[in-house]
C-alpha cells in the first residue's frame, strides 16, 4: 500500500500548499458535549500532525455515531474538532457542513500546516448509501475539496463508504500512520506468527466469534476459551451449566470446533474451573466450582483460579498472542480475577501480544494496565476481527488498487 511518502514523492515531492483530505476515526464517546474517552482522538494526531509539520492543508473527515444521513445537532464534531486542536496544541477550524458552503469557503481559506474538521460526514446520506451512484455522488463533493488522500480511520476500513472506499478512487491516495501499523500487526497474526502461536477467545458469545475462531485453528497451536461463550462449549460436552450464557443454536459448532482442533493437533484448552454466583450482580455471592459440576441454581461469571493460572502460563510461554474477550464479567470486581490474569501474562510476553476488541482494550485499562504494556491494542474492534476472519476489507483493498507495485 501507498504511505505518505510515497504519496509526498507522488505530489511532486512536496506538500506545502497541497490539501490532504484524511479520514480519521474520531467516534468518541459523548455524554453531551463532553468527551467521556479522547482515545480515539489521540490515536488520530500523530498522522494529522504529520501532514501538517509537511506543511500540508490538512482537512479531516470523521464521522460520529449513527445519525441519520441528516444533520442532528447531538451527532456534531464541534467538541472533537476543540479537543483535536488541544492534542495538537495549534486552534483546529471547524467546517458546521461537511461539502457545503462552509466546507467550500474554510478549504480556500486553510493555510500551510494550518487543520481544519468537517462536519460529522454521516450528516450526508450518500456516505453510508448502499447505492453506489449516490455514495459517488457525495465521494466526487468531497474530492473536489482536496488534493489527495489519506485513509487513517482503521475502525471504519471495513466499511464501503464514501469518505472510507469511493473517495480512494477519486484522488491520489495513501494508507496512514495508524491504519499501516493495525495492518502490519494483523498481517503478522495471520501470515507469519512467530511460535508458541496462542489465541485466547473470551466475551458474551460464541456466535459473535465464529469467524475469527475457523480462520485462526489453522493458524494457532493453542486455542484457549473462557468468558460466556465457555458454557456453549462445556454444555456441548454434555456438562449442565446451570443459569450461564448459554447458546443452544450453537452446540453443534461448538462439537465441531472441538473435533477440529484435535484433527488439526490445535490444543484447545477450556477452564477446569469456574466461579459461579446466583445472581448476575457485582454483590452476588461468588464460589469455584469444577467446569463439569455447576450447580442447577447458579451461573458461571468467570473462569476459576486454576485455569486463570493455566491459561496464563501458557499465554506468557508463547512468541505471538492474539486475545479477544473478556475471561469473564470483568466489570465486577469479584468475577474479574481470569481477565486481570491473562491481561497480565499478556504483558509477561517476550514476543508480539495483541489486543482486540473494545471491551478487552476497555478491560485492560479498567483493571489498571497501561497500553505499552501490551505489543499492540487494536483500535478498531470490528475491523480487527474482520480482517482476523480474514475477510476483505474495502478501505485497505482499494488503496492496494492504487499500490505503487500495480503495473496500473
Ligand atoms: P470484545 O468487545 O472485547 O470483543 P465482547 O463484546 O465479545 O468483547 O464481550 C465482552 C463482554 O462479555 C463483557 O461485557 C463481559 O462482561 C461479558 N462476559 C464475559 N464473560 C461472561 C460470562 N461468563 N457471562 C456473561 N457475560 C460475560
Ligand atoms: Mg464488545
Amino acid at each position: 500500500m501507498k504511505t505518505i511518502d510515497d504519496l509526498t514523492t507522488e505530489l511532486g515531492g512536496d506538500l506545502r500548499g497541497k490539501r490532504v483530505l484524511v479520514r480519521s476515526d474520531l467516534n468518541v464517546p459523548l455524554d453531551g458535549t463532553t468527551i467521556t474517552d479522547d482515545g480515539r482522538v489521540r490515536a488520530s494526531v500523530p498522522t494529522i500532525k504529520r501532514l501538517a509539520d509537511a506543511g500540508a492543508r490538512v482537512l479531516v473527515t470523521a464521522h460520529l455515531g449513527r445519525p441519520k444521513g441528516t444533520p442532528d445537532p447531538a451527532f456534531s464534531l464541534a467538541p472533537v474538532a476543540q479537543r483535536l486542536g488541544e492534542l495538537l496544541g495549534t486552534p483546529v477550524l471547524f467546517a458546521n457542513d461537511t461539502v457545503g458552503t462552509e466546507a467550500k469557503h474554510i478549504t480556500a481559506a486553510l493555510t500551510d500546516g494550518q487543520v481544519a474538521v468537517l462536519e460529522n460526514v454521516r450528516f450526508n446520506a450518500g456516505e453510508t448509501s448502499k447505492d453506489d451512484a449516490e455514495r459517488g455522488a457525495f465521494a466526487d463533493e468531497l474530492a473536489a475539496l482536496a488534493d489527495a488522500f489519506v485513509s487513517d480511520g482503521f475502525g471504519v476500513v471495513h466499511r464501503k463508504q464514501a469518505s472510507v472506499y469511493d473517495v480512494a478512487e477519486r484522488l491520489p491516495a495513501a494508507v496512514g500512520g495508524l491504519v499501516q501499523t493495525e495492518v502490519e500487526v494483523l498481517k503478522r497474526l495471520t501470515d507469519t506468527p512467530e511460535r508458541p502461536y496462542v489465541v485466547v477467545l473470551g466475551g458474551s458469545k460464541v456466535s459473535d466469534k465464529l469467524g475469527v475462531i475457523d480462520n485462526l485453528i489453522d493458524k494457532a497451536d493453542s486455542l484457549l476459551i473462557g468468558g460466556g461463550m465457555v458454557f456453549t462449549f462445556l454444555a456441548a460436552q454434555g456438562h449442565g451449566v446451570g443459569s450461564s450464557l448459554l447458546e443452544a443454536d450453537q452446540l453443534d459448532i461448538a462439537r465441531r470446533y472441538v473435533e477440529q482442533a484435535a484433527e488439526k493437533g490445535v490444543d484447545l484448552v477450556l477452564p477446569t474451573d469456574i466461579v459461579v454466583a446466583p445472581a448476575f450482580s457485582a454483590d452476588a455471592p461468588a464460589t469455584v466450582v469444577a467446569a463439569d459440576a455447576i450447580p442447577d441454581d447458579q451461573m458461571g461469571l468467570d473462569i476459576g483460579p486454576d485455569s486463570a493460572a493455566h491459561f496464563a502460563s501458557i499465554v506468557s510461554a508463547a512468541k505471538t498472542v492474539f486475545w479477544n474477550g473478556p475471561m469473564g464479567v470483568f466489570e465486577f470486581e469479584a468475577f474479574s480475577g481470569g481477565t486481570r490474569a491473562v491481561a497480565k501474562a499478556l504483558t509477561e510476553v517476550d514476543g508480539l501480544s495483541v489486543v482486540g476488541g473494545g471491551d478487552s482494550a476497555a478491560a485492560v485499562r479498567q483493571l489498571g494496565f497501561t497500553d505499552d504494556q501490551f505489543g499492540h491494542i487494536s483500535t478498531g474492534g470490528g475491523a480487527s476481527l474482520e480482517y482476523l476472519e480474514g475477510k476483505t476489507l474495502p478501505g485497505l483493498a482499494i488503496l492496494e488498487e492504487q499500490s505503487p507495485e500495480d503495473p496500473a
